[in-house]
C-alpha cells in the first residue's frame, strides 16, 4: 500500500511501510492440497468402509505398513501396465507383419522381461554381502536449489512459466492408467491450482484401482506373508512362469507353503510341472534362532555365515534346501523338484494331486503290506541319501515323509547336513530313532532297532548295545573329526572305512 493517511502505527513507523511481496505459491494453495486429501480420504473411508479396513489388515510386518503396500501396489501396477503394454507391441508387430517374409521385430521395445533376465537386485548371489536387496534405499538427496539463473536473470521455481512446464512434465509420474492427455508433448503450462486438482484425482483414481484389486486378487491365504514375498510371488505369475498361486497348504513355524498351478517357462529347455508348491520361508526371525547350529557349522556356509545379516541367512535356509533337493534328486530318491529358488522363496514340484497335498505318513493307515514296503523304502532312502548324497535328513520322521502314488517321498531338507557335519552323527541317530520306532510301533516286525539302522545308514559299526554308550561313540566319532579338521584344516572326507569320497564337493 502507498504512504499516506493510515493507521497512526503505519506513518509513525521508523522503518517505513513494508512493501508487498507477490506470493505465487499462496499458504492456501499448499494447504489446499492437504485439506482436499483429507476430504478424499474421508469421503472414501465413508464409501468404502468394508474395503479400507481389509486394506489395512493384511501384512505382518508392523512397521510402516501404508508405504511398503503402497511401493508395492504401484510396483505391482507398474507390471500390469507393462504387460498390456507388451501384449498391444505384439499386436501391433503381427499387424505390420502380417504374411510378409521379411519381419520387423519389436522385441526390443518390450517392457516386460522373462523372469531370469530381471534386474540384478534379483539375482541370488549369495557371496555378495555388499549388496542387500532387503535394505531400503537410501533417500535421495536432490538438491532442490529453488532458483536458475545469475544476477537479475534469476528465475524462482515460482516462475509462472518455469512452474507450469515442470507441472506438465510431472503429469508422467502420475499412475501409468492415468490419462494425461498429449500435453506432455507440447508446451503446455499448467498452474498449480489445476496441476493440484489432477494430482488429487490421479492419486484417488489409483488408490481406488488399488483397492479393487486388493479385493479381487488377494485370497486370505496371501495375507500371510509379507508385501515384499507378496509382490515376489505376483511376480511370478505376472512372468507366466506360474498361472495361479490357489492357496495356502500349511504355515508352520518355518515357512508357509502355497499350491500353484504351473505356468510356462521363459526359457524353452525347462518344464515348469502342472503343480507347484512354494515353500515361502518367513522373514520373521525368531524361530529361526534355535536352528544356528545347523548352518552354523555346516562347512559349506561358514565362511559366509558370519558376514551375514539375518535376512539372508533366511535365504540361506531356501538355498540349502534348494541344494540338497538337487542332490536327492539327481539320486533318484523320491522328493520334490526345485522349479526356481528367489531370494526366500522355494518354488518345487507339488507331490499330490488337484491341489491336494499328499498325506504325511502320520496321517495315512496303511495296509500292513505298504507299511512294510515304506519301511524298506525308507531305510532304502536313508542310506543313498547318506553314501549318494553325503547328506543327513536331520528332521526325519513320519512328519516329513508324504505318501503319494504307492511311495514315500521326502521333504522339508533345509536343515539336512553333511554327515562330517560337528553333529551330523547325532542328527543322524535321531532319525533313526524316528524312524524305527515309528516301524516298530506300526507293526513291522523286519524293522531294525535305531541302532542297528543308524549302523546300517551309516556303514559305521558301533557295537554299543545300549543306547547311552551308543550315543557316547558317536560324539567321540564326531570329536574326532573335529579335531582332525584343527590339525589338518579339512574335514575327513567320510567317516566310514570303505573311503567312499563324497559324491559332491562344494
Ligand atoms: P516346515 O519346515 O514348515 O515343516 P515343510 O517343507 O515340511 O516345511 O512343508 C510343510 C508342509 O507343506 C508339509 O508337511 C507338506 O504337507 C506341505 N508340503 C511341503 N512341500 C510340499 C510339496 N512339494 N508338495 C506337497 N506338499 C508339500
Ligand atoms: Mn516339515
Amino acid at each position: 500500500p502507498d504512504a499516506g493517511p493510515g493507521p497512526a502505527w503505519q506513518s509513525k513507523c521508523p522503518w517505513g511501510a513494508p512493501s508487498t511481496t507477490s506470493i505465487s505459491c499462496s499458504l492456501a494453495d499448499v494447504m489446499s492440497e492437504q485439506l482436499a486429501k483429507e476430504l478424499q480420504l474421508e469421503e472414501e473411508n465413508a464409501a468404502f468402509p468394508e474395503v479400507v479396513a481389509a486394506a489395512e489388515g493384511p501384512f505382518i510386518t508392523g512397521e510402516n505398513i501404508d508405504t511398503s503396500s503402497d511401493l508395492m501396489l504401484a510396483q505391482m501396477l507398474q507390471m500390469e501396465f507393462d504387460r498390456e503394454y507388451d501384449a498391444q507391441l505384439r499386436r501391433e508387430e503381427k499387424k505390420i507383419n502380417g504374411d510378409s517374409k521379411v519381419s520387423i521385430s519389436f522385441e526390443n521395445y518390450r517392457k516386460v522381461h522373462p523372469y531370469d533376465s530381471d534386474s540384478s537386485e534379483d539375482e541370488v548371489d549369495w557371496q555378495d554381502t555388499r549388496h542387500d536387496p532387503y535394505r531400503a534405499d537410501k533417500p535421495t538427496t536432490t538438491p532442490r536449489r529453488g532458483f536458475i539463473g545469475k544476477g537479475k536473470d534469476i528465475t524462482t521455481k515460482h516462475d509462472e512459466v518455469v512452474c507450469g512446464r515442470k507441472n506438465t512434465a510431472r503429469m508422467e509420474n502420475f499412475a501409468p492408467e492415468f490419462q494425461v492427455g498429449d500435453g506432455i508433448g507440447m508446451d503446455l503450462k499448467l498452474s498449480n491450482q489445476v496441476f493440484n486438482a489432477l494430482k488429487q484425482h490421479a492419486y484417488s483414481e489409483e488408490r481406488r484401482s488399488a483397492r479393487l484389486h486388493e479385493k479381487k486378487e488377494h485370497s486370505t491365504a496371501e495375507k500371510a506373508v509379507d508385501p515384499k514375498t507378496r509382490l515376489l510371488l505376483y511376480k511370478m505369475v505376472n512372468s507366466g512362469m506360474l498361472e495361479t498361486i490357489t492357496g495356502c497348504i500349511s504355515t508352520g513355524k518355518e515357512s508357509v507353503v502355497f499350491h500353484a498351478y504351473g505356468g510356462k517357462s521363459a526359457t524353452e529347455d525347462k518344464v515348469i510341472p502342472p503343480e507347484c508348491a512354494i515353500k515361502v520361508f518367513k522373514t520373521t526371525l525368531n524361530e529361526f534362532k534355535n536352528r544356528d547350529k545347523y548352518i552354523k557349522d555346516d562347512y559349506r556356509f561358514k565362511d559366509r555365515f558370519s558376514k551375514l545379516n539375518p535376512r539372508k541367512i533366511i535365504r540361506m535356509w531356501a538355498e540349502k534346501e534348494m541344494h540338497n533337493l538337487t542332490r536327492m534328486q539327481n539320486a533318484g530318491i523320491p522328493c520334490p523338484q526345485v522349479v526356481i529358488l528367489k531370494k526366500h522363496v522355494l518354488v518345487m514340484s507339488f507331490i499330490g494331486q488337484d491341489q491336494v497335498p499328499a498325506p504325511k505318513l502320520k496321517d495315512v493307515t496303511l495296509s500292513n503290506e505298504d507299511m512294510k514296503k515304506a519301511y524298506y523304502q525308507i531305510l532304502n532312502m536313508m542310506q543313498q541319501l547318506y553314501r549318494e548324497c553325503n547328506l543327513v535328513h536331520a528332521d526325519l520322521s513320519e512328519y516329513n515323509m508324504l505318501w503319494h502314488d504307492g511311495k514315500v517321498w521326502l521333504i522339508d531338507v533345509s536343515q539336512s547336513v553333511e554327515p562330517t557335519h560337528p553333529h551330523g552323527l547325532e542328527f543322524l541317530f535321531r532319525d533313526c530313532r524316528n524312524v524305527s520306532q515309528f516301524f516298530q510301533k506300526g507293526g513291522v516286525a523286519e524293522a531294525l532297532n535305531e541302532r542297528e539302522l543308524f549302523n546300517a545308514v551309516s556303514g559305521l559299526n558301533i557295537t554299543a548295545d545300549n543306547e547311552v554308550d551308543f550315543q557316547a561313540e558317536i560324539e567321540a566319532l564326531e570329536k574326532m573329526n573335529e579335531d582332525h579338521v584343527q590339525n589338518h584344516g579339512k574335514k575327513l572326507s567320510t567317516f566310514s572305512s570303505d573311503g567312499d569320497p563324497p559324491i559332491y564337493d562344494e
